[in-house]
């Protein structure tokens, strides 16, 4: 494992069954991961982005151990996340976390805001009883939310506030990595900014590596040191922020940072947006070799059908997976 990594990614593939018919028989599977390869550095915050059902969301969780993957290896500090037991994943628990999408559902409107953050601490026995209230205190105020407001539900706050209850409970029993999955996609926007603030700063002040999943290319602009790509399961291009978004090599990529709405009128006045033609295809029948061929403007002829192109290094660590980079 380099020095470096907190996480090495390699040939993680995740296929879905999919039933149907009368007697629910199985008529298909999805790739919903398809081989991918990344690694996550320490200290950094890695965006991963695409359009819905691209794949990001099913890699984050895979991560987690949130669901098993069907091949492939993640190996986290040195030891494949895939070897280990339940109680093994018990343990880990401590050091990775989650902050889910919509913290409108992920709470409990019965349990205390006090409580809620305090239940990791009391299932994963990190603190003793006496040193979890005022641990509590001090999460309330690490993101912002007044500690006088413990005893209160979760429908007496704000959605922005919701989401930072639910940073609160999964920073409690301080981890190394949080995955942040679609964070903001359901905040208004000052609220969004002050989320994207939090994650920023369990970066900066915490020191926590941090994956973040969201389709909006703005928001994890804002936040990320690196972002990776995906298209329908692959992962098509990899690179330090600033590059991915002014230099993009990935006919894809090229695409969608072309849509990207820019405030500076001379960028906007100069941006050629690139219409992509055709629906993205169904997973359920993805295209053979690069499954982005249906739709690429730079196609180039039967290598780009029955190739599958990998990820190459193109130097500056920004990796492409496109047979025009090797053409
Ligand atoms: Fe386009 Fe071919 Fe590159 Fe795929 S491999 S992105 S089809 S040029």
């Amino acid at each position: 494992m380099d020095e470096g990594n907190l996480f090495e990614v390699r040939n993680l593939t995740k296929i879905f069954p999919v039933f149907g018919g009368v007697f629910l028989k199985k008529v298909g599977e999805v790739k919903a991961v398809d081989n991918v390869e990344f690694d996550i550095r320490e200290g950094e915050i890695l965006g991963l982005v695409g359009e819905s059902g691209c794949g990001k969301s099913t890699v984050g969780r895979l991560l987690l151990r949130l669901i098993d993957a069907t091949s492939g290896s993640i190996t986290y500090q040195g030891k494949n996340l895939l070897d280990y037991s339940l109680g093994d994943m018990k343990d880990l628990r401590k050091e990775i976390q989650m902050v889910f999408q919509d913290p409108f559902s992920s709470l409990n409107p019965r349990i205390s805001v006090g409580s809620t953050i305090a239940d990791p601490l009391v299932a994963l026995k990190v603190l003793e009883r006496k040193d979890i209230a005022p641990r509590v205190k001090e999460l309330m105020e690490l993101v912002g939310l007044d500690p006088a407001l413990a005893k209160k539900y979760p429908h007496e706050f704000s959605g922005g506030d919701r989401q930072r209850i639910g940073i609160a409970t999964a920073l409690a029993v301080g981890p190394k990595f949080v995955f942040f999955d679609e964070p903001v996609s359901a905040l208004d926007v000052s609220a969004q900014a002050q989320i994207l603030n939090l994650v920023k700063f369990a970066r900066d002040d915490l020191h926590i590596t941090v994956l973040i999943v969201a389709h909006n290319l703005s928001v994890v602009e804002y936040v990320s040191d690196r972002v990776a790509v995906m298209y329908l399961g692959n992962i098509v291009e990899v690179a330090r922020t600033e590059i991915l978004y002014r230099s993009p090599e990935h006919p894809y990529t090229k695409a969608l940072m072309s849509a990207i709405p820019s405030v500076d009128p001379d960028v906007a006045r100069s941006r050629k947006e690139i219409i992509l033609q055709g629906e993205i295809p169904s997973p359920l029948n993805a295209p053979s070799g690069c499954k982005f061929h249906t739709r690429c403007p730079g196609f180039i002829g039967d290598i780009c059908v029955h190739e599958e192109p990998k990820l190459v290094d193109i130097g500056d660590s920004h990796q492409v997976a496109c047979h025009l980079m090797t053409a």
